[in-house]
């Protein structure tokens, strides 16, 4: 390693490993992940529930996508992240670098010094997942960022509320000419005045980000512990509310589009 990349901030890790992305613009793409520790909100439906508090140690893959997990203590400093995400970066593997979580962006000032050099080390374009209520902590990372994929929350869903924040950081991302799209969890208890909303939000920044409305997957609903904190069930959407619903956003917005978790179906977790 340079000096140059000789960073020694820490972060609290959960794991690192190689997979197929299941979600968004970025699905059936390879990405190396680094998902954080911690999470300020409680969505109804996180799959995520692992997340919310940092465990003593974190879960390394040593190599791509085999799962043989190696263990480390907590934190970890950023020239050993390095170190690991370049025993990943395999030639001709991965198309990119996922940032996910949790929330990553409560990392934002680890963040701010491990991605130039984890870029200059790999040259692999860095892709951002976020609940997007954050947009101080974006403006920090944004000028290391290639894109970002934006949870939209909706009360009726999420039991989380967060519009004014979504609206200034689409507007951050939309400013900042980087690839953004925005997913948003329904199911069948979702509000359709609540996705109308949704749609105009989005349109009043740029009518050219795409949209993705995501059924809450029923392979694997909420987590245990998100069960635990929250009494409401979530059923996935019926096709006549899919249907319907993405026709109401495209009367604001030019691309919305169906997908579920596709990495549950491979299995790529
Ligand atoms: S779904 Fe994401 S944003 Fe919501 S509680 Fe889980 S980790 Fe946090």
């Amino acid at each position: 390693m340079t000096s140059k990349n000789k960073v020694n901030s820490t972060a609290r890790l959960i794991e690192v490993f190689s997979a197929i992305q299941g979600e968004g613009l970025n699905v059936g793409t390879r990405q190396i992940f680094i998902r954080f520790a911690f999470c300020d909100l409680r969505c109804y439906f996180c799959d995520s529930a692992h997340t919310w508090n940092a465990p003593p140690s974190c879960q390394i893959e040593s190599s791509p996508g085999l799962r043989d997990f190696e263990v480390h203590p907590n934190p970890v400093e950023s020239s050993t992240l390095l170190a690991w995400i370049a025993r990943q970066n395999l030639p001709f593997v991965h198309d990119s670098i996922s940032l996910t979580g949790g929330e990553p962006l409560l990392h934002a000032q680890f963040l701010a010094e491990f991605l130039p050099a984890v870029r200059s080390l790999t040259s692999l374009p860095i892709y951002l997942e976020t609940g997007g209520h954050r947009p101080e902590s974006l403006a920090i990372i944004l000028p290391y960022l290639d894109s970002v994929g934006m949870d939209l929350k909706l009360p009726s869903v999420s039991g989380e509320t967060y519009w004014p924040e979504h609206t200034k950081f689409l507007q951050l991302c939309s400013n900042s000419k980087l690839e953004v799209f925005v997913k948003i969890i329904v199911s069948q208890s979702t509000v359709v005045q609540e996705l109308e909303r949704a749609a105009l939000l989005v349109a009043q920044v740029s009518e050219d980000i795409p949209v993705f409305l995501q059924p809450v997957t029923p392979l694997a609903v909420a987590s245990l512990a998100a069960q635990e904190f929250s009494s409401v069930v979530m059923v996935a959407p019926t096709p006549d509310q899919v249907l319907e619903w993405q026709v109401l956003m495209k009367r604001f917005v030019k691309q919305v589009r169906v997908i579920p978790q596709t990495h549950k179906m491979l299995h790529q977790m």
